[in-house]
């Protein structure tokens, strides 16, 4: 098999929620590294449950590869790949490095399981964008749908998303995956958000293969109208029925397929 052209990004990839984006995956290791097991993984069982944050890749490999890309026109640089990115120490290094020298605003997409500690959520600071995952709303929920690591708890990641909300300026969304096992608790989860009040809230359902089946329209339809319901104006909610896509082509397909398989970029 011909060889990946690059290790750390893969893209540009077209997406319903952030346009033409290129991946950035700071953990970049050929197995997912993840808090979470979701059961509607398109990465497949997560294998590596990491014990602590830690530096994965050197913050400057990464940017001598971003730095070594062709001219190309993005929407947005987005960090997410084979696993959980906060779990990479130096995602805030990253961030920054990529901003002294290009311009796109940068996403990260998150499965929120570390967003109560401290130094994850000064690294979260420096994006223009974050997107949390919010699949669950008590212990039980969370461990049928995102099969949690034993010590990653649902009324932390809930504080932290709270705490989180208080002190970032840049744009926070809630990204919610709904499929058979949490579609009776979209009442439940949508008080949740209320409380933490994103800017953003995306409904969405499996629509690549994976191990379980995406919700019909109609469902997601009921669902989306059960965040309508809060009635918080400042809410923007999209759903994954409503969104045209961007075509776009990879300038690597080799490291592209290795991380299209997950939910993100
Ligand atoms: S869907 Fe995302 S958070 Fe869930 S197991 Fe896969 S990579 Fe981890």
């Amino acid at each position: 098999m011909e060889q990946a052209r690059y290790k750390y990004i893969y893209g540009p990839v077209a997406s319903w929620r952030f346009g033409k984006s290129l991946g950035i995956d700071p953990i970049s290791r050929p197995e997912k590294t993840c808090t979470f097991d979701c059961v509607y993984c398109q990465a497949g069982k997560t294998r590596v449950f990491p014990k602590a944050r830690e530096i994965f890749i050197p913050t400057e490999d990464l940017l001598e590869e971003v730095q070594s890309l062709p001219p190309m026109d993005l929407d947005t640089i987005t960090f997410a790949g084979n696993g959980e990115p906060t779990l990479a120490k130096n995602l805030g290094e990253m961030i920054e490095g990529i901003k002294s020298f290009r311009n796109e605003k940068i996403t990260v997409i998150t499965n929120a399981s570390l967003i109560n500690q401290k130094d994850v959520q000064e690294d979260l600071l420096l994006a223009d964008l974050v997107v949390a995952k919010l699949d669950a709303f008590s212990e039980a929920s969370l461990n049928d749908v995102n099969q949690a690591m034993p010590n990653v708890l649902m009324h932390h990641i809930i504080q932290g998303l709270k705490d989180f909300r208080r002190i970032y300026r840049g744009r926070l969304a809630l990204q919610i995956m709904f499929i058979d096992a949490n579609k009776k608790y979209a009442a439940q989860i949508a008080d949740i958000v209320k409380e933490i009040r994103p800017d953003e809230i995306e409904i969405n359902t499996p629509l690549r293969a994976c191990a379980v089946k995406p919700l019909p329209e109609r469902d997601i339809l009921e669902i989306t109208a059960c965040f309508t319901k809060i009635g918080v104006e400042s809410f923007r909610i999209r759903h994954v029925y409503e969104a045209p896509k961007k075509t776009s082509s990879p300038i690597c397909p080799q490291s592209t397929e290795r991380r299209r398989g997950k939910e993100g970029v």
